[in-house]
């Protein structure tokens, strides 16, 4: 398989994928090396882990440079991400002996005792856009809670994927309890044929849907981290509507915009629009495109090639039925999959725009009237990840955010993730939860005790 920079579309590397034989061996390896490593204490699991995170923290620099080589996310991003995603490690120290210990539930002639055993070898097929955080809600819990990882990173993220096995191997986790699994979606497939113990995928609607369906006989446990259209209403009474802009942009930009929960589609009520706009186009045309590789970067190339026609796509279609474009709405000429940040005003749900994920450097904004008009547009969509109000009032954004059916809402703050508050999606956003205590226990199954005598 060929690795290229999507800064420039040269080669980074040529790797050796696996087959289906090699995929065959690897599980059969895993599963004998899972019996051993449910066996390790649980401490003794958790401190390994530990362990890897402080080697990650250590190398931080280089792990950067990979990240961003091989999926063009600016440089400063790729450290931020790196390490942020440490919180995960601080939340398994905090609470996983907690919530993975037996419990006992009743004293007395029978005692009642709850015991948490892992699932066993789980396949864990993920994504590229953010490999540390996505990759770490899965592989990090379950492996602490005594599970074998077949981790399968995504084909735009597989040097990343090749450095986790290195640095958890080193740590202490031994090669037959996790192993990556390189290739493309047939790599993967191969993952769906063989006899495992659970399935967390993180991707996009598509290919979750498709997992799901195929190994639904199996009746183990399935995960799905899917896509969004996520929402964002600015509402009149925000005290400072520069600043809501400048927050509304970050959170439609940051990445790139190729956030699971990056804002996707904003509504602006009358009273502040034209300020908010001027605002936020302002904002957007000072931020800096370029080398992922300079610390000034803000916005680096799109990964994937084939988002960059998705995209062009979108805004054609948008422009076709009267959209207006308030800055960028081209690619560059030259190498490198490069969009100009791209802002589309009197949109409608019409759109494509408006209903479909983007994933990339677009947003359109909408004008809106009241609140029932925001929250009928907010609602109109097939996914359910996360939506965000701007107001001083939070009364009157719960009245939105509470009858919205999405799987975190943000008050005053979008485009956000912490380990202490489930990460789930609904509707065509996922399956299930990670992170929070039932991140914890998404990877182990509960056996009952009824203990006389
Ligand atoms: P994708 O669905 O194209 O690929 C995801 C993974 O699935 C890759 O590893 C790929 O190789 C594998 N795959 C593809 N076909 C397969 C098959 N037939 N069988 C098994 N595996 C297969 O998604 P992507 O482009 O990597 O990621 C972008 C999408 O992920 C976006 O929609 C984004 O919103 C979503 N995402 C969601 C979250 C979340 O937490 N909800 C987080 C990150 C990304």
């Amino acid at each position: 398989m060929k690795i290229f920079n999507p800064a420039n579309n040269t080669l980074i590397q040529e790797i050796e994928t696996d087959t289906k034989e090699s995929v065959a061996q690897k599980v059969e390896s895993l599963k004998v090396g899972q019996k051993a490593w449910q066996a390790v204490p649980l401490a003794e699991r958790l401190g390994i882990i530990l362990k890897y995170g402080e080697l990650v923290q250590d190398k931080i620099e280089d792990l950067a440079h990979i990240l961003t080589l091989e999926t063009g996310k600016p440089i400063q991003q790729s450290i931020n991400e790196i390490r942020g995603a440490n919180n995960r490690l601080v939340h398994l120290e905090k609470h996983a002996i907690k919530w993975l210990s037996p419990e006992v539930m009743t004293e007395g002639p029978t005692r009642e005792v709850v015991e948490y055993e892992p699932l066993g070898v789980i396949a864990n097929i993920s994504a590229w856009n953010f490999p540390y955080n996505v990759g770490y809600n899965v592989f990090l819990y379950a492996l602490v809670a005594g599970n074998a990882v077949c981790y399968k990173p995504s084909e735009f993220s597989t040097l990343t994927g090749l450095k986790f096995q290195e640095l958890l191997w080193k740590a202490g986790v031994p090669s037959d309890v996790f192993a990556a699994f390189i290739g493309t979606g047939e790599v993967g497939q191969y993952l769906l044929e063989s006899d495992l113990d659970g399935y967390f995928f993180t991707g996009s609607y598509e290919t979750g849907k498709y997992i799901a369906t195929q190994v639904a006989h199996k009746l183990v446990p399935v995960q799905l981290e899917l896509g969004g259209k996520d929402p964002l209403y600015v509402m009149d009474d925000v005290p400072d509507v520069k600043q809501a802009a400048i927050n509304a942009a970050e959170g439609a930009f940051y990445n790139n915009g190729q956030s699971c929960c990056a804002v996707e589609r904003i509504y602006v009520q009358d009273g502040i629009y034209d300020e908010f706009i001027s605002a936020f186009v302002e904002e957007v045309k000072g931020y800096t495109m370029g080398d992922p590789l300079s610390k000034d970067t803000f916005i680096g190339p799109v990964t994937r090639s084939q988002q960059v026609d998705l995209i062009l796509g979108q805004i054609k279609d948008a422009l076709f039925h009267g959209a207006e474009i308030r800055t960028g709405g081209f690619r560059t000429e030259g190498e490198g999959n490069y969009i100009v940040p791209t802002v589309l005003t009197s949109v409608n749900h019409d759109m494509r725009v408006m209903k479909e994920e983007s994933f990339g450097p677009i947003i359109g904004i909408q004008r809106v009237k009241s609140d029932q008009e925001a929250f009928e547009l907010m609602k109109d969509t097939d996914y359910g990840l996360t939506a965000a109000v701007f107001s001083q009032d939070q009364d009157r954004a719960r009245a939105i955010l509470d009858r919205l059916s999405v799987g975190t809402a943000y008050w005053n703050c979008c485009d956000r993730v912490s380990p202490e508050v489930p990460w789930t999606g609904r509707k065509n956003s996922g399956l299930g939860a990670t992170l929070s205590y039932q991140g914890i226990r998404a990877f182990v199954q509960p056996k009952a005790y009824h203990l006389r005598g």
